[in-house]
């Protein structure tokens, strides 16, 4: 018997009419959460599902779930999705590609009259971006009970708005409460935003687990004097201090292997003049590691090399964000590489180093992710860029996925 394959022009339509709402100049978008773009993009959406008889509901945080029925009523759904929001110059790919893949899926068995035994489920979460409101991923974290819904709600942009009130704006504030209920599997295919893929010239990426993350704010304190009269020897210069610290932290942080991360994105002065000796330095530590237990001895390690500094120093280190690394399910991963055997498509194991609504979303039930390349391993930016031949083979490995988990 043939194999069922997804249509591709009709994918690739699906994405092209949906980057033109919120269509940027350069060829991206922006579409952030509970705007009107965002309310115009998930009306496009809703319309496309209807046709092919999914029935929307929407819950208190703005989630989208379109249900479509299976022929046992007894078993549990089958989730697939992801979000539809975008960053203010994004691209047409982040989020939008899950969702609307999903929906190519659910449109080739409707072509083809099948019905799964499960229901299965298409799920738009709601600003999983976070740049318009924080924290990011508010809709599956609130689903999870990882957030507070209440706390969300209050949570502003730039012009004061607040999350419920956009809800409000939008038409997006649902009927049913924001929590999360029983499902059979969740499956998230994703861009990459990363190089790996391009770079080892596979199509998909088999996502094994999500890196977890420690955010740390390191503060080093001198005293202020002027630039020139003070001579080097009589300074209390905190920027020396993490001179002297940068190559310790680099060299623990390569003693863990090639899949161990330091960034430390933002370092400032106080006060930041070019002709005073800074009375503090501060800066950002993000650390990363697929392994809960070594990333937490990682840490442990890191924090205590900066407490140590000349003892005219001071150190002090804060805790900003922590997110737990994530193993997804097995047999999510199990049906993932089958679906890229059976398709004979090139595939690898691929650890997430971003975070996906799906992070919050394991922690409820059985969750895995796709994978598939973009262009430089470039994202968040309106270049970004996905090869028609990576979408295709996604969309085939979610809809041979999906057949695995709800037949
Ligand atoms: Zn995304």
């Amino acid at each position: 018997m043939a194999q069922i394959q997804i249509k591709p022009e009709r994918l690739l339509s699906f994405i092209t009419e949906m980057a033109n709402i919120g269509g940027t100049p350069n060829g991206g978008c922006n579409r952030q959460a509970l705007t009107e773009e965002d309310r115009i993009g998930r009306t496009l959406f809703l319309n496309w599902c209807s046709e092919i008889g999914g029935v929307a509901r929407l819950d208190s945080m703005g989630n989208i779930f379109v249900h479509f029925k299976g022929t046992d009523t007894t078993k549990l759904p089958v989730l697939m999705g992801s979000h539809l929001d975008t960053q203010p110059s994004g691209g047409k790919f982040d989020g939008v590609y899950g969702v609307l893949a999903a929906l190519e899926v659910m449109s080739s068995l409707h072509d083809q009259n099948i019905t799964l035994t499960h229901p299965v489920e298409i799920v738009v979460w709601s600003n999983e971006e976070g740049s318009r409101f924080s924290p990011a991923m508010s809709g599956s974290g609130v689903f999870a009970g990882k957030l507070s819904q209440s706390t969300l709600y209050q949570s502003v942009d730039d012009q004061g708005v607040s999350y419920q009130q956009a809800l409000i704006t939008t038409e997006q504030l649902g009927e049913f409460p924001c929590q999360s209920f029983p499902f059979a599997a969740a499956l998230e295919l994703h861009i990459e935003q990363g190089p790996i893929l391009e770079a080892e010239q596979k199509s998909i990426g088999i996502v094994t687990g999500v890196q977890g993350m420690n955010w740390y704010q390191v503060t080093i304190s001198g005293e202020t004097t002027h630039a020139g009269p003070t001579p080097m020897s009589m300074r209390k210069d905190p920027v020396q201090g993490l001179h002297a610290m940068l190559p310790s932290l680099y060299a623990k942080v390569a003693e863990y292997g090639e899949q161990a991360r330091i960034t430390i994105g933002k370092i400032t002065t106080i006060p930041s003049s070019p002709n005073t000796v800074p009375e503090q330095v501060i800066f950002t530590l993000d650390l990363r590691h697929p392994e809960q237990s070594i990333l937490d001895k990682m840490s442990e390690e890191l924090l205590s090399l900066c407490q140590q500094v000349p003892s005219i120093l001071g150190s002090q280190v804060d805790v900003l964000w922590q997110s737990p690394a994530v193993v997804f399910d097995a047999r999510c991963i199990d049906v993932v590489t089958q679906a890229a055997e059976q398709l004979s498509l090139t595939a690898m194991p691929i650890v997430s180093g971003a975070g996906h609504d799906s992070v919050y979303l394991s922690t409820v039930g059985p969750t895995g992710m796709i994978f598939v390349p973009c262009k430089d391993g470039i994202s968040h930016n309106e270049k970004e860029h996905v090869e028609p031949e990576h979408l295709i083979a996604g969309g085939n490995v979610l809809l041979h996925s999906l057949m695995q988990l709800a037949q």
